[in-house]
């Protein structure tokens, strides 16, 4: 549903302009480089002052925004203070908060766009969370659930249950290796690393 694109997919009139969010918030394995702080390399609302040599990682990324035609104007990162990334083969979108903005999810228009946004992917048994930090909120169409901090080792999943009032979705907290979760993130970087993927 949520389907990551490549370059070629950017939307007409989408750039990342004044934007550098994303060399704050997410990790960069090749330059050490923790989420949530900027990068050395950053200039802050200008860009990239290695552009030429700077990593794969960022070479090859795109936020949900530059492809996304769902994600308003208003979702530009440089002024949402959030990232769109799609997951696990696009059946995870992650919304990623700048922690200087924690509540950001919260403020209108974006948290009707979210709860909309979760009300097309539960259907399909495809989720939304957003994520401040280490902290996930798992977005229901009909409520928030927010798991709190997450340590290094836990991830979020999603259980379906059927029940005589129909399907109930609950949210819970666990190991990255909870047989209950599908392979893809069981893996060492489970969804909400922060981790640039293309
Ligand atoms: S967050 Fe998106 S729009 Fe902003 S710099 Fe990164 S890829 Fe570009
Ligand atoms: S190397 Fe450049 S593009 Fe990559 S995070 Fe740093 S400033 Fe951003």
């Amino acid at each position: 549903m949520f389907a990551p694109m490549g370059a070629d997919a950017i939307l007409p009139g989408r750039s990342c302009g004044s934007c550098t969010m994303c060399c704050k918030m997410f990790r960069i394995d090749a330059l050490d480089k923790p989420r949530d702080i900027w990068c050395r390399h950053c200039a802050i609302g200008r860009g990239c002052t290695i552009y030429d040599s700077r990593p794969d990682e960022c070479r090859h990324f795109h936020c949900g925004y530059l492809f996304w035609p769902h994600a308003g104007e208003h979702w530009f990162p440089g002024r949402s203070k959030m990232i769109i990334v799609s997951e696990m083969e696009g059946t995870l979108l992650t919304i990623h908060v700048d922690p200087a903005r924690p509540d950001a999810w919260r403020q209108a228009p974006y948290h009707a766009d979210i709860r909309q946004w979760a009300g097309w992917a539960a259907p399909a048994g495809h989720r939304v969370t957003v994520f401040a930090g280490r902290r996930a909120i798992v977005i229901f169409p009909d409520r928030d659930v927010d798991l709190g901090i997450l340590a290094e080792d836990e991830t979020t999943l999603v259980l379906c249950h059927r029940t005589p009032a129909g399907m109930q979705l609950e949210a819970l907290k666990v190991k990255v290796d909870d047989p209950r979760l599908p392979p893809s993130a069981r893996e060492a970087d489970p969804p909400g690393a922060a981790r640039r993927t293309a």
